[in-house]
């Protein structure tokens, strides 16, 4: 092609792309996407099968939701590609197609029920009449969509897998969901499961929702319904789901520097390494909702046979907005605006023994603010990592990383106009979880 014909196809494609975009609700505002790092996307193509259960008389909505929540039609509006295209920095373009018409399970919703997930996909591909089957051989993943409740989630958290359909075997991720499914919050959670992403923790023992530890990590996605999602106004209603869950329109939040790291969603060039004998080191660590080519995005403290960490600074806006608007997150942290987050992350990842994101919770939900210091145990004396300042204005955070003993704060003025002594000794949350003192700034 030459290069007036490449641009002649890119206009018309740009053209092509923003005549079919619509907004998802009347009063739906288009949103900028993140900036990208990644110079090159990556395709990850899916399609939907719609698939009618019981015959319901009334869709609602649920055909322009599917469109726009999924399809072409909604991007711009926080929809599942902007989610994709956002988190991994313009690496992974999802491209869905909603194409194909609603077909008849072949079983009532008790028969689907009583199938796994992935046998309820294989079930409705097949129900999908010869003469309207697409060409599968180019697909990553397959989205089963119910027009009733079901039950809802991925078919395996460990990416593809082989599904049988067509009288062939074909090697696929795949969801299955429901009315109840279709907001970020849920659904971008399940495809991650199609892209091998498994749950993530933090350092308690606590119960929420499945092993001590497991969906505890509010800032991550792959926590997904008990995370600090924002209340995503630009999509209808999502509909209540028989039973005792309470499902809002919720959004976000986006994922956590060990879950960046193992999709390789973060470029080399916006990670640093912080190893053993490198002394007092000072980072301006972009927020993760706001990355700048070429400046740290993620700290990796530590590694090499040891015990291996992560430092993030994230933002509340883009798909972290409700770190200011959910009122389960710390006040403090709301007023702040922004937070660092400290992870354990493990390599080999087998829940729940060894899971690869565990969050160092504090008292601020692992939230750590301004002058707020953590100590990490390694093989030797040990890391901290503080952070002196965070600019949201700018988009960034001021961390120091050491060993060993963490250096005095610096004297400040407190309220009441006396010099205090902030000392940042705090016991090791890894040996005491949820043991750092409340306050960011000690006893005044
Ligand atoms: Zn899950």
């Amino acid at each position: 092609m030459t290069k007036l014909a490449r641009f002649m196809a890119f206009a018309l494609c740009a053209i092509f792309t923003m005549a079919q975009t619509s907004p998802p609700t009347p009063g739906a505002v288009r949103r900028n996407n993140y900036p990208r790092l990644f110079a090159q996307s990556e395709a990850s193509e899916w399609m939907v099968v719609k698939c009618a259960i019981d015959g319901a008389p009334d869709r609602g909505n649920l055909d322009s939701t599917i469109a726009h929540l999924f399809g072409i039609e909604g991007a711009g509006y926080g929809n599942i590609s902007d989610y994709f295209y956002d988190v991994s920095y313009g690496k992974v373009q999802l491209r869905v197609q909603t194409t194909v018409g609603w077909v008849d399970a072949p079983l009532k919703s008790a028969g689907m029920r009583a199938l796994q997930r992935y046998q309820r996909v294989e079930q409705c591909m097949d129900a999908v009449p010869e003469a309207d089957r697409p060409d599968v051989s180019h697909l990553y993943g397959i989205i089963g969509m119910a027009d009733t409740f079901l039950d809802d989630g991925a078919c395996s958290s460990s990416g593809q897998r082989t599904l049988h359909f067509w009288d062939a075997d074909h090697t696929l991720a795949c969801v299955w969901f429901d009315p109840a499914s279709m907001m970020t919050d849920f659904a971008a959670q399940e495809f991650l499961h199609g892209f091998g992403l498994g749950h993530s923790y933090d350092n308690s023992t606590d119960d929420c929702g499945a092993n001590p530890g497991e969906y505890c990590d509010q800032w991550d996605i792959m926590s997904s319904m008990s995370v600090f999602h924002f209340d995503d106004t630009n999509w209808p209603a999502v509909p209540p789901p028989p039973g005792p869950f309470v499902r809002g329109t919720w959004g976000g939040p986006g994922l956590t520097a060990p879950a960046l790291l193992s999709l390789n969603w973060v470029p080399p060039q916006n990670i640093r390494n912080y190893r053993r004998g490198d002394g007092r080191r000072t980072y301006r660590l972009s927020a993760l909702s706001h990355p700048v080519a070429g400046q740290p995005l993620v700290i990796r403290v530590g590694g090499d046979f040891d015990a291996l960490y992560t430092v993030e600074y994230r933002q509340a806006d883009g798909w972290d907005a409700g770190f200011a608007t959910n009122t389960s997150v710390p006040a403090r942290v709301r007023a702040a605006g922004g937070a660092v987050l400290v992870h354990q992350y493990q390599l080999e990842n087998s829940p729940p023994d060894h899971p690869m994101s565990t969050l160092i919770n504090n008292a601020n939900e692992g939230a750590m603010l301004r002058w707020n210091t953590v100590r990490l145990p390694n093989a030797t004396s040990g890391y901290y990592v503080r952070v002196l300042g965070i600019d949201t204005a700018h988009g960034f955070a001021t961390v120091e990383i050491g060993e060993g003993e963490p250096p005095p704060l610096p004297f400040v003025q407190s309220p009441n106009g006396v010099q205090d002594h902030r000392t940042g000794a705090t016991p090791s949350p890894l040996e005491r979880p949820n043991q750092i003192p409340t306050s960011p700034i000690g006893p005044h």
